[in-house]
């Protein structure tokens, strides 16, 4: 082991010491979710649709992938967006939690073997750089960070870039998100020319950011993009 890795184990341990972990459901120490909050996390049963990922009712594709084609051809979600999930997602974007990556990407693994979810390289969705100063870090890119070492992938977060700086999606409407995040990624080179690309994120909504992603890097080659959040707002 190298001196830095070492050198990082130990800062760690320290730190852990000093501020153990505690559990963003029920406050337990030892992890930031721990075994019980965990296997309450609310899952998405079937049926879905198997494009967007959606909970259906009955059949296998929703009405609004049958009336609308989307670019990237698929998205899945762990959990649904609620109680400890929900809260596990709000600690890391916003309460500056960024350890709880490292409790996080673990259960995207789960979830891929679990699933046959699979790709020649992980990408975060991007934040624009504005944002990113704003909040010190990407959440996406932290998790991303953690599940390569994981599922030993390729992890390549400079070559999708967001462009523009859009308002929140949180008041929009689904015609209205697509509309706000259209032409706003872009992909840098052709890195991706022939990949299977998996792009990683926190929460899914109406999935048009991750289709905005799909649509900048098919444009340069990428030859499959799925989309694979933590959460997903039902
Ligand atoms: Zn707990
Ligand atoms: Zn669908």
């Amino acid at each position: 082991m190298s001196v830095l890795k070492s050198l990082t184990r130990l800062k760690d341990a320290a730190l852990n010491l000093l501020f153990p972990a505690k559990c963003v459901g029920c406050g337990s120490t030892g992890d930031y979710i721990c075994d019980s909050c965990r296997s309450g996390f609310p899952l998405i049963s079937s049926p879905i649709c198997e494009y967007c990922g959606i909970l259906l009712k009955h059949g296998n594709v929703c009405m609004r992938c049958r009336q609308h084609s989307q670019t990237i051809d698929g998205i899945r979600s762990l959990f649904a967006f609620q109680d400890s999930a929900r809260k596990a997602v709000y600690e890391l974007k916003y309460n500056n939690l960024r350890a709880i990556a490292h409790t996080m990407a673990p259960l995207f693994h789960d979830y891929m073997l679990a699933n046959d979810i699979s790709g020649d390289v992980l990408v975060p969705v991007p934040l624009h750089s504005s944002r990113l100063r704003e909040r010190g870090y990407n959440q996406s890119e932290l998790i991303c960070r953690e599940l390569g070492k994981l599922c030993n992938l390729l992890f390549e977060k400079k070559s999708l870039v967001r462009t523009q700086h859009t308002k929140s999606q949180t008041a929009l409407n689904r015609d209205q998100r697509a509309d706000n995040v259209k032409d706003v990624f872009a992909c840098k080179d052709d890195i991706f020319k022939g990949k299977r690309v998996l792009l990683i994120d926190d929460v899914c909504t109406t999935g048009a950011t991750l289709d905005a992603c799909a649509v900048s890097l098919k444009e340069k080659g990428a030859l499959a993009v799925w989309g694979l959040t933590f959460a997903r707002d039902l």
